[in-house]
C-alpha cells in the first residue's frame, strides 16, 4: 500500500467518530453521570468535541411525568426535551447544550418500534427485542455520531448490570463492539466497599459484576472504582488480575466534597489518557483547564456566607431542585461568596410561624413547581419579601405565586388566584395559555423548552444580561393573565420582559424594593461552571448587600443605644 493511502487510513479511523459506553456495576447512585461529564471534560479541554447521551432503562417515555420524589429534577433542554437530570450535570460540564437525542428511554425505543410495526415497515416479520429492539437502541447511538460527527460520543446507561430492564441496552453495546472493531469502549463503574468491621476494602462485588458483564459477552476496557479509601496498588492489581484489564486502568474514584473536583482527580488518574490509548491516538493534544481551575480555586476561597432561604414543597429531596443547587455553587463562586441554602418547607409556613423561618435569611427563592399543596405557604413567603424588602427571586410558579400575593395584597383583589389552584376564582391572574385549552394529555405538552424574551432597558434584569434580546427554557402551562397588565403596572409591578411574538409575560418586577425579580422561565436549567446565570449571579449579589447593610444596621442601632 502506498503511504499516501495508509495514512488517508489512519486518517479516516481517527477521524470517524468513537463510542464510549458506560455501565454501572454493584449499586445504582456511584455517580455515572459525572464520572462521564468528567471524562467529557477532560477530552473537550484537549480539543475534542464531544457529547454524552443518557439511556434510561424505564418505560415512561420521559420523566415529564414523573414525580420528584421519584426521579428528582426533571431538566429541559433548548429544543423542549424533558429529560433527566444527569443532562444538567452533561451541559454544566462541557459548557454546550443537549438536545432531545440525548435522552433515550425505554419508552422510547419501543414507541418507534411499535409505530413502524403498525406501518407495516416490517414486512410481516416477527417484531423482537433481538434484533429490533436492539437495533432501535443502536440507532439511537449512532445517530450523534452519524448526525452530528462528535469526536466522541460518551454513552451512560442507567441502571445496574444485571438489572432486567437494561439487558437490551448491554446486548446492543456488545453487537456495536462487534460492529465496529476499534471504535469503542467499555467503562465499567462498580463500589469497592469499605468493611469497618475487618477494616478492609472488598473487591469481590467489582469481581462479581464484571463477570455479570461477562456472561452478557462484554469486557470492559477500564474500571473505575468508587471509593471512600485509598485504594492501594495492591487492590488495584487483584482487580486487574480477576477481571482482564491492565493495571493502569483500574481507575479510582474516592469520595470529594465537590462533583467540580472529580475532572480534576480523573486526570490524575490518568483516565482520559487510558481512553484515548485504547481508541487508538498515539499522540496525545495538552489539556487545558486553566477556567475550571480558576473556578475551583474561588470555590475554595469563598469563606463569606449568604443565606438564602428556598421555599419549596420537595425540600427533603435536594435531588428535586438540582439545577438550582448548582447554580448558586455557580453564581456563589462567581461573587466568591458561600450560598448555604436554608430549605424551608411551604407546607410548614403560616402567619405564625412564617417569622421564625424567614427573618434570619438573606434572600428568599421560591421555587417552581406543581399543584396546590404548600401554594399559601409560597404566597406569604413572597408577601414576606416584599414587605420586608428581602431580595426575591421567583422561578415559574414562584414568578406565578408573586403575581397573586400582588393582586391579593396590593391591589385588593381578594381571592385572586391561578386558574390551577382554584377554577372559580373571581380573579384569574394567572390563568391557562390559549394553547393549552385542548391539550387532553399531560406527557410533553406543556410549553417547553427556548424562547426568547425582549428585556425593558431600565429593568434589574437588563442590568443583569446586558442584553435586550435573550433566550430562556420553558416547562409551564399557566401564564400572566394579559388583561391584568394595566393595573398592575398603576400599582407598581412592572412587566419588564415580555416574548417578542407572543406577548407572553416573561419577567415581572416590583418598584421600591432592592431586588424583586419573578421569572416564567427557568435560569437554572442554563447556569454552567464556565457561565454562571446572571439571574443567579445578580441576586446572590443582592442577597450579601442586604445581608452587609441589615449589619451595618444593626451596628449603628448598638452604638446609638451606647
Ligand atoms: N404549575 C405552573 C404552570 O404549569 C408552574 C410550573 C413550574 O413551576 N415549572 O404554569
Amino acid at each position: 500500500m502506498k503511504i499516501q493511502t495508509i495514512f488517508k487510513l489512519k486518517l479516516s479511523i481517527l477521524s470517524k467518530t468513537k463510542y464510549i459506553f458506560v455501565t454501572g456495576g454493584v449499586s445504582s447512585s456511584l455517580g455515572k453521570g459525572i464520572i462521564s461529564a468528567s471524562l467529557a471534560k477532560l477530552l473537550q479541554s484537549r480539543g475534542y468535541s464531544v457529547t454524552i447521551q443518557k439511556l434510561d432503562p424505564y418505560i415512561n417515555i420521559d420523566p415529564g411525568t414523573l414525580n420528584p420524589y421519584e426521579h428528582g429534577e426533571c431538566y429541559v433542554t433548548d429544543d423542549g426535551a424533558e429529560t433527566d437530570l444527569d443532562l444538567g450535570h452533561y451541559e454544566r460540564f462541557l459548557n454546550k447544550p443537549t438536545s432531545q437525542a440525548n435522552n433515550v428511554t425505554t419508552g422510547k425505543i419501543y414507541l418507534s418500534v411499535i409505530n413502524k410495526e403498525r406501518k407495516g415497515d416490517y414486512l410481516g416479520k416477527t417484531v423482537q427485542v433481538v434484533p429490533h429492539i436492539t437495533d432501535e437502541i443502536k440507532h439511537r447511538i449512532k445517530i450523534l455520531g452519524n448526525k452530528y460527527k462528535y469526536d466522541f460520543v460518551i454513552t451512560e446507561i442507567g441502571g445496574t448490570v444485571g438489572d432486567i430492564e437494561s439487558t437490551p441496552y448491554i446486548e446492543a453495546v456488545r453487537q456495536l463492539r462487534w460492529e465496529m472493531p476499534g471504535s469503542s469502549i467499555v467503562i465499567h463503574l462498580t463500589l469497592v466497599p469499605f468493611l469497618a468491621a475487618s477494616g478492609e476494602l472488598k473487591t469481590k462485588p467489582t469481581q462479581h459484576s464484571v463477570k455479570l458483564l461477562l456472561e452478557n459477552g462484554v469486557q470492559p476496557d477500564i474500571l473505575v472504582l468508587r471509593t471512600e479509601k485509598k485504594i492501594t496498588d495492591d487492590i488495584k492489581s487483584k482487580v486487574a488480575r480477576f477481571c482482564n484489564v491492565d493495571i493502569k486502568s483500574v481507575i479510582e474514584s474516592i469520595d470529594v466534597s465537590t462533583i467540580y473536583e472529580v475532572p480534576i482527580l480523573m486526570q490524575e488518574e490518568e483516565l482520559d489518557i487510558q481512553v484515548l490509548k485504547k481508541l487508538g491516538f498515539t499522540t496525545l493534544e495538552r489539556t487545558d483547564l486553566k477556567d475550571w481551575k480558576e473556578f475551583l480555586a474561588k470555590m475554595k476561597r469563598s469563606k463569606k456566607i449568604v443565606k438564602i432561604g428556598l421555599v419549596g414543597k420537595y425540600i427533603e429531596l435536594h435531588d428535586a431542585y438540582k439545577s438550582i443547587i448548582e447554580s448558586f455553587v455557580h453564581a456563589g463562586a462567581k461573587n466568591e461568596l458561600k450560598v448555604e441554602i436554608v430549605w424551608i418547607n411551604a407546607e410548614k409556613i403560616t402567619s405564625k410561624t412564617i417569622d421564625n423561618y424567614l427573618n434570619n435569611v438573606d434572600g428568599i427563592l421560591i421555587a417552581p413547581g406543581f399543584g396546590h399543596r404548600g401554594i399559601e405557604g409560597k404566597i406569604k413567603s413572597s408577601k414576606y419579601a416584599r414587605e420586608n424588602k428581602i431580595p426575591f427571586l421567583g422561578i415559574c410558579l414562584g414568578m406565578q405565586c408573586a403575581v397573586i400575593d400582588f393582586a391579593r395584597n396590593v391591589m385588593n383583589l381578594a381571592d385572586a388566584h391561578s386558574t390551577e389552584m382554584d377554577s372559580n376564582t373571581p380573579y384569574p391572574v394567572i390563568d391557562l395559555m390559549e394553547e393549552q385549552k385542548t391539550v387532553t394529555n399531560v406527557g410533553g405538552t406543556m410549553r417547553l423548552g427556548s424562547y426568547p424574551c425582549m428585556l425593558n432597558k431600565e429593568s434589574k434584569l437588563f442590568s443583569a444580561y446586558n442584553e435586550e434580546l435573550i433566550n430562556e427554557r420553558h416547562r409551564h402551562r399557566y401564564e400572566f393573565n394579559n388583561k391584568y397588565i394595566d393595573d398592575f403596572e398603576k400599582q407598581g409591578m412592572k412587566f419588564t420582559g415580555i416574548n417578542p411574538e407572543s406577548q407572553l409575560v416573561e419577567i415581572i418586577e416590583i418598584e421600591n424594593h432592592p431586588w424583586f425579580v419573578g421569572v416564567q422561565f427557568h435560569p437554572e436549567y442554563k447556569s454552567t461552571v464556565i457561565n454562571p446565570h446572571p439571574v443567579f449571579v445578580e441576586f446572590v449579589k443582592a442577597a450579601f448587600d442586604n445581608k452587609e447593610n441589615n449589619e451595618k444596621r444593626k451596628v449603628e442601632k448598638a452604638n446609638s443605644n451606647l
